[in-house]
């Protein structure tokens, strides 16, 4: 393992974001700081183009997993920093290929000071020359083992034999906030991960329908919160009491509409909350066609409850899609916990797939929603969560 002592961070998706740039990086370091938090001893500086953070004896591996989870950043290299003269680069690249225990090699230069005595490419040679000599290490150019990056800047140079990419996206929280329905299944957690990416800042609502469902299931949800909460330091959940809305609506709606009117139940509170909790949107895990909910008959008649944009990140994914990703972020083995969700536990055998909004308002007019949806937000309980640290996972 070759041991180096700066790790660089490129940025994101900056270019297209002109007139933010200042926003964007001053957010990146700030959730690039907080994602490190637990490794005191380390030292940043941030330039217009990079990040770079000087490493004591700090893991790189965990520092690697802990940066892949930031969103802004392309991709990030640990490094070596050397005063940008050649006798420094060529030690130093040959150190690197000593440790690497590669057999190939190839030498690859960018000179951002044209003022460097040397171009790019006898730089290439010098360094490549100094490793030839050296080592056993050939070089192939088409297919190395080995590639050594070097950067050579005005008083510094970088060299590194890594890029690792990142998250990719926008700094979470720089683009404003959203509220995501977060059920216990594996789709919501995935919509939150993507709505994170846009740099939205995600704070959840979910449903309960105690006693009907369980506690079990109520702490999955906060489970996977957590989860989610690593991405942007924390996450507050609203968790609604949805049982005498969903006994209302079982009653009056029966079999066909029932799913209908929940959702529109949903939507509407939803929206007020959202409303109260400053954001500006609501988020789903919906994705078209997957259930009967999720017609575009029944997208379109549940959502025309409310006004408040709705974003549905997940509406083109495939499942198969769905859930490659919630292994990716780790969600998945949470989310298939068998533990009911309110949905589920009322599930009715015929839902209709292509509901009316004439139906729909006359099945609302047999009860007096509006005091229940009042009840319900006045007895909303609020939790933030935050990510769980390492060594609790123990406990
Ligand atoms: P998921 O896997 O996210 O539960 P799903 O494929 O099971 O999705 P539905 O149960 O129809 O689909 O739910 C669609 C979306 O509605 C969910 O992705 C979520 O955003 C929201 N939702 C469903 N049930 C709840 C709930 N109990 N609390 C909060 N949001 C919910
Ligand atoms: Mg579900």
């Amino acid at each position: 393992m070759v041991k180096y002592d700066t790790v660089l961070i490129r940025y994101g998706e900056l270019s297209t974001k002109g007139k933010n740039r200042k926003d964007f990086i001053t957010r990146l370091f700030h959730n690039v700081k907080y994602a490190l938090r637990d490794y005191p001893d380390l030292t940043y500086q941030k330039t217009h183009d990079r990040i770079y953070i000087k490493l004591t004896d700090e893991d790189a591996d965990e520092i690697s997993e802990k940066l892949k989870r930031v969103f802004g950043i392309s991709s990030f290299s640990f490094t070596e920093k050397v005063e940008s003269n050649i006798e420094e680069i060529k030690k130093t690249c040959l150190r690197i290929a000593s440790e690497s225990n590669k057999k190939t090699f190839k030498m690859m230069t960018k000179r951002h000071d044209k003022s460097f005595p040397m171009i790019s490419d006898e730089i290439n040679r010098s360094c490549a020359g100094e490793i030839l000599h050296n080592t056993d290490l050939t070089v192939d150019v088409h297919n190395p083992e080995l590639l050594i990056r070097v950067e050579v800047h005005e008083k510094y140079s970088y060299i590194t034999s890594d890029k690792i990419k990142g998250a990719g996206g926008y700094p979470a929280g720089i683009n404003g906030k959203v509220l995501l329905l977060l059920s216990g299944g594996i789709d919501s957690p995935v919509a939150a991960y993507e709505l994170m990416k846009r740099g939205l800042f995600v704070e959840a609502i979910h449903f309960a329908s105690p006693p009907y469902t369980s506690e079990a299931a109520r702490n999955k949800v906060l489970k996977l919160a957590e989860m989610m909460s690593e991405y942007q330091g924390s996450m507050r959940v609203h968790v609604i009491n949805f049982t005498d809305i969903q006994l209302n609506i079982y009653k009056t709606a029966g079999d066909p509409y029932a799913v209908t009117i929940m959702r529109r139940m949903m939507y509407r509170l939803a929206e007020r909350v959202a409303q109260a909790s400053h954001c500006l949107a609501i988020g789903t895990g919906e994705s078209v066609g997957q259930v009967a909910s999720q017609t575009l008959e029944s997208i379109a008649v549940i959502n025309e409850t409310i006004t408040m944009p709705v974003l549905r990140p997940l509406v083109c994914f495939d499942k198969v899609e769905i859930i490659d990703l919630a292994r990716q972020i780790g969600t998945y083995e949470t989310s298939i916990l068998p533990f009911e969700d309110c949905c589920t536990i009322f599930d009715p055998k015929n839902p209709v797939t292509h509901p009316t909004s004439e139906k729909s308002v006359h099945y609302e007019t047999m009860f007096d929603y509006e005091t229940l949806l009042n009840e319900a937000i006045e007895k909303q309980e609020v939790i933030s969560v935050y990510p769980r640290k390492e060594e609790e996972e123990f406990l």
